[in-house]
């Protein structure tokens, strides 16, 4: 009989699967500093993943960000099944079907009406190229093929493919590349960790917005659009940051006839509080992109909505004032089926106000580390917090993970910021839970890692 033990799968996966975002020798390096565990999955049910002997991990951060309302969820599972008896794909050049004009339908409407055209693709980089060729061609569509620039902000992520990479502002992920890349510029920060003595966050969003009207006064001629991550910077480390940016951001973005694209990817959704990052600004942006946790952690799913007016500029007799761009999967029935569904729960369970709720038991389940002496810069923005450690050992963030698998917990700092990003099913006692892995585990990773 074949071996399905964890040990078997593992090294199965590390000789045959490329794993992502991996320096795949750090693998095999059991019991060096930097080996990295390789956790092969048997199945998941609600916010929990198992092996194949039998451990548990509480998914703390919703397997990168996608899953909001847990493994194998019933309600996802059955609209999926219904689906897939129905149609499980049609190319949506010259066709259409049901879940792509309703989910198109619903998304125009969670913007009032503002975004009313989406645009499909697979995943968040495909995402950000289709908004950034998108504002590029609306430009030279209006006769203002000068505009072709972008701006973004230093720490920016916005996805890793060649032209994505372009607005993103990690080292880690770009140097590399840098030769591929035509790099925009980078633009401060509002990030409120970089708050002088005595300014508060909001002071900080009016810096670098100040820092943003200064370089659009110069350039916002040759300036097609600048892009944001809303409220928070993913992978930056979870910068957060006062909505007075985007207040003000917007602003310049119309004195100056630049679009303002939100990359809604991660914080989308109900991650930080309102189903769109962007609204605690009471702003709207001219285009947004969407992915993650819109097919509830299903299936890879990305769109971008854009204004009557770009959609506008592309109506023509002529192909080339078109926009041209697809993908094979483009609107898959599938995908779009499971972001119907994850929709349906929002609607159905108030999760935004579930959310509230649960935000506050996190902050409290949290609260102990604000004492902590190498713990700084706690912070919360609904279903997203964070904390920074002070350590100058650089195997941190591995001994962490490590250590938090050992507590039953899936939580995978960056560099050194601790951050939870739970599934909104999240239980109370599930809550507490993390709280104890993360104490457990920076007890561990500090002191005997
Ligand atoms: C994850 C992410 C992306 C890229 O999405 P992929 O599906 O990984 O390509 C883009 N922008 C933000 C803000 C993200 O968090």
């Amino acid at each position: 009989m074949a071996d399905t033990s964890n040990q078997a799968w593992l090294a199965r996966s590390q000789a045959a699967v490329w794993h992502p975002c991996t320096q795949m020798q750090h693998h095999a390096q059991t019991g060096s500093p930097t080996h990295l565990p390789l956790v092969p999955i048997a199945r998941g049910q609600g916010a929990w993943l198992y092996d194949f002997d039998g451990r548990r991990y509480l998914d703390g951060i919703s397997s990168w960000w996608t899953n909001l309302f847990g493994h194998a969820n019933p309600r996802i599972n059955a609209a999926l099944k219904a689906q897939l008896e129905t149609l499980e794909h049609v190319m949506l050049a010259g066709f259409t079907h049901q879940p792509v004009v309703e989910l198109s339908e619903r998304l125009s409407a969670l913007t009032g009406g503002a975004l009313g055209h989406a645009f499909y693709a697979s995943d968040g980089a495909s995402a950000t190229e289709i908004a950034l060729k998108m504002s590029f061609h609306y430009w030279r569509n209006v006769g203002r093929p000068e505009k072709a620039e972008f701006l973004c902000l230093a720490g920016s992520y916005h996805g890793e493919t060649v032209g994505a990479l372009a607005v993103t502002d990690v080292a880690l992920f770009k140097d590399a590349y840098a030769p591929l890349v035509r790099a925009a510029t980078v633009v401060p920060s509002p990030d409120f960790r970089l708050a002088e003595a005595g300014e508060s966050p909001a002071d900080v969003a009016r810096r670098a917005a100040a820092a943003l009207a200064e370089h659009l006064e110069k350039h916002g001629a040759n300036i097609a659009a600048l892009i944001v991550e809303p409220l928070v910077q993913g992978a930056a480390g979870m910068a957060m940051y006062d909505p007075e940016y985007l207040r003000l951001a917007r602003e310049l973005c119309d004195r100056h006839e630049v679009h303002l694209i939100c990359d809604e990817i991660a914080v989308g959704c109900g991650r930080t509080g309102s189903f769109f990052a962007h609204e605690q600004a009471e702003i709207r942006p001219d285009l947004m992109c969407l992915s993650k946790g819109i097919s509830g952690g299903y299936l890879p799913l990305s769109i971008v909505l854009c204004s009557d007016t770009i959609y506008a500029a592309f109506l023509d007799d002529s192909v080339s004032r078109a926009f041209l761009h697809s993908h094979s999967y483009t609107g898959n029935p599938l995908a779009c089926r499971a972001a119907l569904a994850t929709l349906d729960i929002f609607a159905a369970d108030d999760v935004i106000a579930g959310n509230r709720r649960k935000a506050e038991q996190i902050a409290a389940a949290l609260a102990p580390l604000a004492g902590h002496p190498q713990v700084e810069h706690l912070r919360q923005r609904g279903m997203i917090s964070a904390f920074d450690v002070t350590t100058d050992d650089p195997y941190f963030s591995r001994k962490f993970y490590r250590a938090a698998l050992d507590n039953e917990a899936l939580i995978r700092p960056i560099g050194n910021t601790v951050y939870l990003m739970p599934p909104y099913i999240v239980s109370d006692a599930e809550i507490a839970h993390l709280g104890q892995a993360i104490g457990a585990a920076l007890n561990t990773a500090l002191h005997h890692g």
